[in-house]
This record gives C-alpha cells, sequence and structure tokens, in this order.
C-alpha cells in the first residue's frame, strides 16, 4: 500500500529518482491533489469495467485513480521520457489484474490520433469510450475539436484546462465569455461545469486557476446549416464584439438596408450586439446570408 502517486511527497519522490524536469512547451503542471483528482474521476462517473482514453498522463496521478476506480486506461503521450515512469511507478496489480491488463501507453500526439487504429485491439469500440484528462493547456481548444470532429464515439470528455476557456465553453448570450466558441461546442455538445482548482493544486504551479468541465454529446444534433459558412459567420460578428452586429456584418453585407432588414427579420435591434444573439439566431443569420 504505498502513498498515491497524487501525493506531494510521492511526487516529490519521483521528480528526484528521474531527474524529471516539468516541460513547459508540453504543458506539464503535475496535479498534487488528491481531491482535486477524485473530483475529476467522479465528474467522469467512472466505474469498474469503463474504457477510458486519457490524454497526457505525465507521471500518473489521474491514471492510477482511473485504474484505482475500475477502469481501463488507454493514454496517449508525446514525452518519451514518461513510460518507463509509469510503468514502474503505477500499481503493478490492480485488484486480480495486471497493470497490462489495465493499461496501454502510446507515444504520439492525441492530435494525430487514429483511435481506431490506436486502440482497436485494447477496447471494445461497441462499448461506450470515455474521454479524460488534464489537458497540455496550450492545445486545449485543438483538441476538443479534434476529439469532437473525430470517429471515436465518446458518450463524455471530462477535462481539465484553463478556467477563462471552461467560462467560455458554458457561457451564455449577453456575457462577456460568449462567442464562437462557445457556440462551435454548444452546437455540438452539453457543457458542464464540474469543479475549479486552484492553480496551487499542481506542480509547478501553473499563473491559472483550472476548471473541469464534462462534455457530452447533445441527444439532438443542432443543425446549423452548412458548419464552416456557420463558424465563418460567427467569427466576422464577433471580430469586434464591443460592436454593434450592423457594424460587424458590413463586411459581408455592403448593402445598409440589406443589414437592417436581416436584423429586423431576426427581431432584433438595430444597436444589438454580437453577443445578444442566441444561438438559435446565429443560424437563421448564416441562413440569411449565403456565402
Ligand atoms: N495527467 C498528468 C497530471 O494530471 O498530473 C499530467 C497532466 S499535464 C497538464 C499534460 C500532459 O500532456 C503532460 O504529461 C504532457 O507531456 C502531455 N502532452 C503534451 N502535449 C501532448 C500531446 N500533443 N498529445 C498527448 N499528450 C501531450
Amino acid at each position: 500500500n504505498r502513498i498515491a502517486i497524487d501525493s506531494p511527497i510521492r511526487t516529490q519522490a519521483i521528480v528526484n529518482r528521474y531527474f524529471v524536469k516539468a516541460k513547459k512547451n508540453l504543458g506539464q503542471n503535475f496535479l498534487v491533489d488528491h481531491a482535486a483528482i477524485m473530483g475529476i474521476v467522479e465528474a467522469a462517473e467512472v466505474k469498474p469495467g469503463d474504457q477510458v482514453i486519457e490524454i497526457g498522463p505525465g507521471i500518473g496521478s489521474l491514471t492510477e485513480q482511473l485504474l484505482l476506480a475500475g477502469a481501463k486506461v488507454f493514454a496517449y503521450e508525446v514525452d518519451d521520457s514518461l513510460p518507463e515512469i509509469l510503468h514502474n511507478e503505477l500499481p503493478q496489480k490492480i485488484g486480480d489484474d495486471e497493470l497490462a491488463d489495465r493499461f496501454k501507453l502510446l507515444l504520439k500526439d492525441i492530435l494525430q490520433a487514429d483511435f481506431r487504429n490506436d486502440i482497436g485491439d485494447f477496447f471494445d469500440f461497441d462499448q461506450e469510450i470515455k474521454v479524460v484528462a488534464n489537458l497540455p493547456y496550450y492545445i486545449t481548444t485543438p483538441i476538443i475539436f479534434s476529439l469532437a470532429n473525430s470517429d471515436l464515439n465518446f458518450s463524455s470528455l471530462t477535462l481539465m484546462m484553463q478556467k477563462e476557456v471552461a467560462e467560455r465553453l458554458e457561457a451564455g448570450p449577453n456575457s462577456k465569455d460568449y462567442g464562437p466558441l462557445t457556440i462551435a461546442v454548444q452546437t455540438q455538445m452539453q457543457v458542464e461545469l464540474a469543479l475549479t482548482v486552484g492553480h496551487n493544486s499542481f506542480m509547478p504551479a501553473p499563473k491559472v486557476d483550472s476548471s473541469v468541465v464534462v462534455l457530452k454529446p447533445l441527444a439532438e444534433k443542432v443543425d446549423v446549416g452548412d458548419v464552416k459558412h456557420f463558424n465563418r459567420i460567427v467569427k466576422i460578428c464577433f471580430a469586434q464584439r464591443r460592436k454593434t452586429l450592423n457594424n460587424n456584418l458590413k463586411n459581408l453585407v455592403q448593402d445598409a438596408d440589406k443589414r437592417a432588414e436581416i436584423i429586423e427579420k431576426l427581431g432584433l435591434k438595430p444597436t444589438v450586439r454580437p453577443e445578444n444573439l442566441t444561438i438559435q439566431q446565429f443560424i437563421d443569420l448564416a441562413k440569411m446570408i449565403q456565402s
């Protein structure tokens, strides 16, 4: 019964033994807060037999608790100094299972993942798959979009990210956090904020606080029409978020009368700002403006 990897003492011992230097360019901030890690495991509702993809296991603090909660874990990592540490430091036996029965590591950039090929002989793709991660923050949004647009039929993504990004994901209209990222994500997934974690829960401590967000595919897909066109229109509408919608639309619709007509058709006042529009109004707007 060793002390958990997530305890500061054990983490420090691992750091000393393997001369670990947290690599800033890989977003390495290791969690050393057991309560926060258990918060992630609970938010993901990990139960025995679950198939979990972990992004960036680091020295294994979250991985260990996922395994102890009964999950089978497939991890993507890019730092080639970590496999040795993970294989030595993770519990060699988990209940009746050997570590190798329950854990597999692939040294590969998550943005290059080819899930069915990478994981096909470890996971059963007919069963549900969850993604759980304390993300490398420098690629938070590319990771979310690459997972959302992949062939992975995940049931949930439970992701630790910068608090500020989490706030943008879960924002509603009329708030300063509401914008293109909010809309791109909320048209595909349900967003739930699970917990917030202070920067001192990490080693080394990052500058910002973090939040754990649970994303689940919407039961009913939102029809935005052509996704590329839709996202482009939304981006243009928010190009200068402090100006009116009318002003932002100038580049798209030169004719002032036409712009006024569009805004009126949406049931909006001429002075409306982009952050005042609901997602449905953006969808209607995009359909009125053909590329
Ligand atoms: N899971 C560990 C924890 O909670 O303590 C480490 C989390 S740390 C914030 C992010 C991890 O992602 C690091 O181990 C880093 O090496 C890894 N990483 C960075 N870029 C990656 C990428 N493109 N694909 C997969 N893993 C990556």
